[in-house]
């Protein structure tokens, strides 16, 4: 393993950071200003996606994007450090066409949709022009077990008709919405994990009902969190992504790499942290001393370097792991991660906070907002206990096979005398 960035790697983080510093930072204010006055999307934003494309910075997170598809395919290893850079500013991946859930639901799409699915909907996605939303959690099941679902897929006729609810579906506000991805049962008899199937729904779809966009941490998403409802919703069969049965496999293969690239973020959120944090260290005394001649704030200073670099060397070792053996193989990669980073993510945020006095939790800083989302990433694609479960089920069974081999190691007393 090597982690060292390549030259075309370091051309491409130039080129994204040299794009962030001209073209996004120096928009922050104005994107708070218009989206503050309700004006979403804001006005600059088809403006930079133009650009971006132009200048080859374009759906970078898709390895296997086709020649005749637009953006430029980088593996996922060499997609981390950008991702990284564009964790930055929350809404800054959008400009590159690299934003969540959009990212996931193109890779689905990219895996399994028909050719007309293809025409219809992952290439305008592809090319910016539509936004997506993937509905899988329930207010009413504990949806960190997709077993639990219970939105109902009934054949009728030629059609799918779809009942049920779902909530915190990130851009169901966004107006330029779409498509809906939504994970449903088509069989409830079925063995468990065959009981999911993914229907394509078109956000003008009669009886498809966005009633709010929830708050998170009383921070407010332009593009949603949304509660939305379905009733009666009628869609033709050819709506079905995949096979019916196959919603739980799909939607495993759609987590893979959109968990790294959350993570990939987060240290981009984190460093910008630290780097907050050692400005503000460096103007403001109290005691007679600078802040940070205070041990405790060099203490966290230096903390926060140790755990964003070995968080980096995990998720670049992730990355790398993907590309060479594929998402299953890395498995156990991908959840510590996710188990690992939004946790630094909070944790560094917490720290520049608590460094910037009161003005760490105020709308002056981005801090309060990093911290925030790295709060929604702890349930965001799985809560960290499910993670944590995985790694642990993961370790007992690769013990199987030495079941027994440590026992040499123990001295016990010879309880025989
Ligand atoms: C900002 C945001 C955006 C989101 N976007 C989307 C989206 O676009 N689409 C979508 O479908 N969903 C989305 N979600 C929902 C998210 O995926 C779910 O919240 C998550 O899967 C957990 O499901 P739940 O909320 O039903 O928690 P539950 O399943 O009710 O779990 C509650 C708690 O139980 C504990 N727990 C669960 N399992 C275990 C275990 N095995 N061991 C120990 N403890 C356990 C955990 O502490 C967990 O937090 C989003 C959430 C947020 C906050």
């Amino acid at each position: 393993m090597d982690f060292g960035y390549s030259d075309k790697v370091e051309g491409f983080r130039t080129r994204v950071r040299h794009f962030m510093d001209d073209h996004i930072v120096p928009r922050i204010a104005q994107w708070n200003e218009e989206v503050h006055r309700g004006s979403f999307p804001v006005s600059f934003m088809e403006d930079l996606k133009a650009l971006a494309k132009s200048e080859g910075l374009w759906n970078l997170f898709l390895p296997s994007l086709r020649a005749d598809e637009p953006g430029t395919a980088l593996s996922n290893l060499e997609y981390a450090p950008l991702a990284e850079i564009m964790g930055r500013v929350p809404w800054a991946p959008e400009v590159f066409n690299c934003n969540a859930p959009d990212t996931g639901n193109m890779e689905l799409l990219h895996l399994f949709a028909t050719p007309s699915q293809r025409e219809q909907w992952l290439l305008p996605l592809l090319e910016g022009e539509i936004r997506s939303a993937f509905a899988m959690t329930e207010p009413d099941v504990a949806s960190s077990d997709a077993t639990n679902i219970t939105t109902s897929i009934e054949r009728s006729g030629g059609d799918y008709v779809i009942n049920g609810r779902k909530w915190f579906i990130t851009n169901a506000a966004h107006p330029n919405c779409r498509i809906f991805i939504v994970m449903g049962k088509t069989d409830p008899q079925a063995e468990s994990h065959r009981q999911q199937s993914m229907v394509l729904v078109p956000r003008d779809t009669p009886g498809l009902e966005v009633l709010r966009n929830i708050d998170i941490v009383n921070h407010h998403s332009p593009e949603g969190h949304c509660e939305v409802v379905f009733r009666n919703v009628r869609v033709p069969l050819a709506n079905l992504l995949g096979e019916e049965g196959s919603g739980f496999a799909l939607a495993q293969a759609r987590l893979g790499p959109g968990r790294i690239h959350h993570c990939m973020r987060s240290i981009g959120a984190a460093e910008l942290a630290v780097e907050l944090m050692i400005e503000r260290a460096q103007e403001r005394k109290t005691f007679g001393r600078f802040l940070h001649q205070h041990g405790i704030v060099a203490e966290w200073i230096a903390r926060s370097r140790i755990e964003i670099d070995q968080a980096r060397l995990l998720v670049l070792k992730t990355a790398w792991m993907i590309d060479k053996y594929g998402a299953k193989a890395a498995r156990k990669e991908i959840s510590m991660i996710k188990a690992l980073i939004p946790n630094l993510h909070t944790t560094v945020c917490d720290r520049a906070m608590q460094t910037f006095g009161a003005m760490g939790i105020s709308p002056d800083t981005p801090l309060a907002d990093h911290w925030t989302w790295g709060r929604a990433l702890r349930f965001i694609d799985g809560p960290d206990e499910v993670h944590l479960q995985t790694i642990a089920r993961i370790e007992l069974k690769a013990s199987q096979a030495t079941r027994g081999a440590t026992a040499a190691y123990l001295t016990p007393p010879d309880r025989s005398r």
